[in-house]
């Protein structure tokens, strides 16, 4: 069964998609959390961080060239962001085709909340 981001990827159901190539596309989380919520996915899919392997490695690397330039392109590269990847239950991973969360727009806070 292909993922979600499989069918966006295809574009076999609707998402507003800022980017795409050969390799990646990157579009707008439907649920987002800050003013600017990208998720940036390999076309191919690759379930959890467990799961990727050295022939992905120009795919991953190419993941942060293309977050460089849709930050740029949506005026938040200088105001500053964060790439977030999610692995399995304890970070809350929900759908098992890797993505980098690209989150700006506002100041994020610290990158955890402190359990005291
Ligand atoms: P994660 O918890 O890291 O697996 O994040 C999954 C993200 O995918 C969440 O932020 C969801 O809001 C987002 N998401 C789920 N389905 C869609 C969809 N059809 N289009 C865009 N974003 C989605």
């Amino acid at each position: 069964m292909p993922t979600i981001f499989s069918k966006i990827v295809a574009r076999e159901i609707p998402a507003e998609i800022v980017y795409q190539d050969d390799r990646v596309t990157a579009f707008k989380d439907i649920h987002p959390i800050a003013p600017v919520h990208i998720l940036i996915v390999p076309n191919h899919e690759i379930a959890t961080v467990n799961d990727v392997t050295p022939d992905d490695e120009q795919t991953l690397g190419h993941m942060f060239v293309v977050a460089k330039q849709v930050a740029q392109q949506l005026g938040i590269a200088d105001s500053g962001y964060r790439l977030l990847v999610n692995c399995n239950a304890d970070a809350g991973q929900e759908v098992f085709h890797l993505h980098m969360h690209l989150l700006g727009g506002r100041s994020l806070g610290p990158m955890l909340a402190r359990r005291d």
